[in-house]
């Protein structure tokens, strides 16, 4: 595991078409196009770049500009990004495009979502190749918003699939239902992150929608696997209505679905906030353990809430530390104690 060089990744197969790779999602009006991949809708004359710095209108058709262009590369365990009930211990290479369509003024990953990096320009096949790497099982796009890179992940992901690799959103869920949809059978995996179940939080933080976020999250479980995590910022998003109130929202989607608590450090434009105190983290696994059946905290060292109880006969099957599973509680994907199928795949 670690950094990948992406300065240095191999570049045999590039070739400079593959940076205009026209956008699926636009209609074209009067003096200008309208991108139609995200809510955000982007109105953009010619020449100009959506917010997600993603696409770009040339000549009155819109391009995806980012495409085949990565900020970061890095083999990550599973585990970290969160997904707990996925491949338990496996790797995974994660990339990331520059760019997103939130603006999260806590985000952690600010100095690539929400400013201008230095980019690499690979191909499909680097990509694919570095994919197998380091005992990778496929690709994690993470730390970014992937689904503002929507053509390079459909190339990507359907190619993927067609060696037998992995493919694994970590996604705020923030797109238009069409392109979502195409592009989840190609999906193995997503994270879906909630900021709040208020749309004042989207509003005043994030600059997002929260009945699009949460719709996101019904299709993907239709879909394919699922977790989520939920962002416990103090006096914002933690009080027990809240926490109550997305428990329920899940409870009523899906009550295999693992939920990771994420717990909130003060950040980028919200430094002056304090980080998510211990009690409220307890209270939030409290709430969700009477309802949900797999409820994780993260960032805390608060004992066996990182850990798998059989939802059945409440015996520990799985026990993490430091993003290390032990599974001796399973038999395949079973409770070893009482037989109980877990959702988890392997
Ligand atoms: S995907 Fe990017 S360019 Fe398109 S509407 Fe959303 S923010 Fe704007």
């Amino acid at each position: 595991m670690g950094n990948v060089d992406i300065f240095a990744l191999d570049e045999k197969t590039y070739s400079l078409d593959i940076i205009m790779v026209e956008a699926k999602f636009y209609r074209v009006e009067a003096d200008h196009v309208v991108c139609e991949l995200c809510p955000r809708a982007c109105k953009l004359k010619n020449g100009e770049e959506g917010d997600c710095w993603g696409y770009t209108n040339v000549d009155g058709k819109l391009y995806a500009s980012s495409y085949g262009r990565i900020v970061t590369a890095v083999y990550d365990p599973m585990e970290k990004k969160p997904f707990f009930h996925y491949y338990p211990n496996s790797t995974v290479l994660s990339v990331a495009a520059n760019g997103c369509n939130m603006r999260c003024q806590f985000c952690q990953n600010h100095e690539i979502s929400l400013e201008r990096k230095e980019h690499k320009e690979i191909s499909l096949q680097t990509l694919l190749d570095y994919s197998g790497k380091s005992h990778s099982i496929g690709v994690a796009y993470s730390f970014t918003e992937p689904l503002t890179w929507f053509e390079f992940l459909l190339d990507a992901t359907r190619k993927l699939k067609g060696i037998g690799q992995k493919n694994i959103l970590i996604s705020n869920g923030y797109a238009n239902e069409k392109p979502f949809k195409e592009i989840l059978p190609y999906i193995d995996g997503i994270n879906i992150s909630v900021k709040s179940m208020r749309q004042e939080v989207y509003d005043k933080y994030v600059e997002g929608n929260l009945d699009v976020v949460l719709n996101s999250i019904k299709l993907a479980h239709d879909e394919t696997h699922l977790e989520l995590t939920y962002l416990m910022i103090p006096g914002e998003s933690d009080s027990e209505t809240e926490v109550g109130d997305f428990v329920d929202f899940v409870a009523g989607v899906g009550k295999d679905i693992p939920v990771h608590f994420k717990r909130f450090f003060p950040h980028h434009k919200m430094s002056h906030f304090v980080m998510t105190p211990n009690e409220s983290m307890v209270k939030a696994y409290k709430i969700a353990s009477q309802k949900l059946n797999y409820t994780y905290l993260t960032d805390t060292d608060i004992d066996g809430v990182s850990d798998t109880f059989c939802p059945n006969c409440k015996r520990l099957i799985i026990k993490r530390r430091d993003y290390q599973a032990n599974l001796g509680g399973m038999r395949g994907p079973n409770c070893k104690f009482c037989g109980h199928r877990i959702n988890i795949k392997f």
